[in-house]
């Protein structure tokens, strides 16, 4: 008899790799493929936190009634998500100790790292869940799974990790058919894809905070298997893509990955791969995330040839997202961080030479975006001063960015900064980091929106989020969408474009403006 399977997605947000709705990450995907590739017949049934908390009991039924159940979950880059809020300790716990009549199998960073809702210490480490779930799966969950079903419990590995893509390129194309059942498919569903796991860095250790490192030597996926994966998840009905799987999608193909701390760029390889993908998911959104921008400042030239081979075969709105973390040289130095000042400019400099021009959407084509830890060692009062004159450098010269990320740091066990790190690092600095965070998001960021988006701007195709107290928030598909805040209350489904009048923080005010494709408005300006 078939067998029946649940997948419960709590969530997953990491350096490389978001799982939190509208988009959905690997984890499930790949899980499911693992599961049907062993038993194409099995009745997979899969469940987003948000839908299971309006109803428990009914998923808790569901769920007991199964063979296995597999909760992914895991935020290690915390972060606030207007999409769906991720599963915390506590409720895993619950429904760990509910789901007593079928095999639970927790995966995802939580299982490989813990779990910390907020800045600071991992507030629950793996260990916590292993007296309440069947498995805790430290190694690939796909792996895992296969195993299980294949060889049973006894002989399946909770360690074993993928050595490298070649089962994957089965199970992603197999699984790719678990988003139909997202809750998001057929409206802003935007699937996360992997292009290589591990960061150039590994040799020398990389950022003290950061996992990629752990995973050793970065392994390269085959680029016609992303291209399957992509045709296929097209196929089924998905319409926005992020390549955000890896730490820097510049050097994705580069000969060099995996033996130089700062691979040179494959431009050729970059624009062969985009035309690819894009001939496979036409007249769909095409974004990416993460670069490192120590590698734009060493290879300008070639960082550029493939950055215009991107947005060539891209969706305008596309963002290279830049760690910086501090750029404090002493902040840097303590915790090994990939650029100072001036490589930070140089990165920001020529991503705005090939970048800032508008597309058909409204939005530049390619702009940085720039992230900052809080809380770091070595972190000084100077240290937020010097961060402050780098945004207004740069803002002076005429360069904009995209967006600017401030989160505290999040200690994980395994990483060099969790043997180094104390909460005073926090606490110290606290005044000036508030201050830092309110001038960022009170003057930087209106500065940046205004230079990107002057008034007046059409932005296109607005997803409807949610509407609340007379007001509607809507972004567009793709990575780091800006929200739009509307007045009036438009009820998804509903897609429209609208004119900027006006800036608040991080989001834009607009008014909807000609067609609506909107099925139903209740009011609306
Ligand atoms: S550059 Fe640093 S933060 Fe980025 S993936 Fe590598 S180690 Fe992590």
């Amino acid at each position: 008899m078939a067998r029946k399977v649940v997948i419960l997605d709590g969530y997953t947000d990491e350096p490389a790799g978001l799982g939190v709705p509208p988009y959905i990450d690997v984890y499930p995907r790949y899980i499911a493929g693992a599961v049907w590739s062993i038993d194409p017949d099995a009745d997979l049934r899969y469940y987003t936190i948000d839908q299971v908390r309006k109803d428990v009991d009914s998923f808790v039924k569901e769920a007991n009634s199964s063979d296995l159940t597999a909760i992914v979950a895991g935020v290690v880059v915390p972060g606030k998500y207007i999409g769906g809020e991720p599963i915390s300790a506590e409720e895993l716990k619950l429904l760990g100790r509910l789901l007593g009549n079928t095999f639970t199998v927790l995966a995802g960073p939580v299982a490989r790292f813990g779990i910390g809702q907020e800045g600071g210490k991992i507030a629950t480490s793996p260990e916590h869940f292993k007296s309440i779930f069947s498995a805790v799966v430290r190694g690939d969950p796909e792996e895992y799974v296969k195993q299980l079903l294949k060889e049973g419990e006894v002989r399946a590995s909770e360690y074993a990790m993928r050595k490298d893509y070649s089962e994957v390129r089965r199970f992603a194309v197999l699984g790719a058919k678990i988003i139909t059942q997202h809750p998001n498919f057929g409206y802003n569903l935007t699937v996360e894809l992997e292009t290589y796991r591990g960061c150039s860095r590994w040799i020398s250790g990389g950022c003290s905070f950061c996992i990629e490192p752990l995973y050793g030597r970065p392994v390269q996926r085959n680029p016609e298997d992303v291209i399957l994966e992509m045709r296929e998840l097209y196929r089924l009905g998905a319409r926005a893509f992020r390549l955000g799987r890896q730490s820097d999608i510049l050097v994705y193909g580069s000969k060099e990955l995996g033996e130089k701390e700062l691979p040179r760029p494959n431009p050729e390889f970059i624009e062969r791969f985009f035309q690819l993908a894009r001939d496979a998911i036409e007249g769909s959104v095409l974004h990416v995330d993460n670069s490192n921008p120590a590698v734009i400042a060493k290879y300008p030239e070639e960082s550029k040839k493939a950055m215009l081979a991107m947005i060539e075969y891209h969706t305008p709105g596309d963002i290279l997202a830049f760690g910086l973390e501090n750029l404090d040289e002493e902040v840097a130095e303590i915790n090994n961080l990939n650029s100072n000042e001036e490589v930070a400019y140089e990165a920001v400099k020529a991503v705005n030479e090939v970048g800032l021009l508008r597309g058909d959407n409204g939005m530049p084509h390619l702009l940085p975006g720039l992230n900052f830890i809080i809380g770091l060692p070595g972190e000084r009062k100077a240290s937020f001063e010097k961060n402050i004159s780098f945004l207004e450098r740069i803002y002076e010269d005429g360069f904009a960015v995209r967006r600017i990320n401030i989160r505290k740091v999040l200690v994980i066990p395994g990483t060099r900064l969790s043997v180094m790190w104390r909460r005073e690092y926090l606490e110290r600095n606290e005044e000036e980091a508030e201050r830092f965070e309110w001038i960022v998001r009170h003057v930087y960021d209106v500065k940046f929106l205004k230079r990107i988006l002057p008034r007046g701007t059409i932005l296109r195709d607005l997803y409807v989020e949610k509407s609340s107290n007379g007001k509607t928030y809507a972004r567009q598909l793709g990575t780091y969408p800006l929200l739009v805040e509307l007045s009036g209350t438009f009820n998804r489904p509903c897609i429209l474009d609208a004119e900027i009048i006006g800036y608040k923080g991080r989001s834009v005010k607009a008014r909807p403006v000609g067609e609506k494709d909107c099925t139903h408005v209740m009011a609306g300006t």
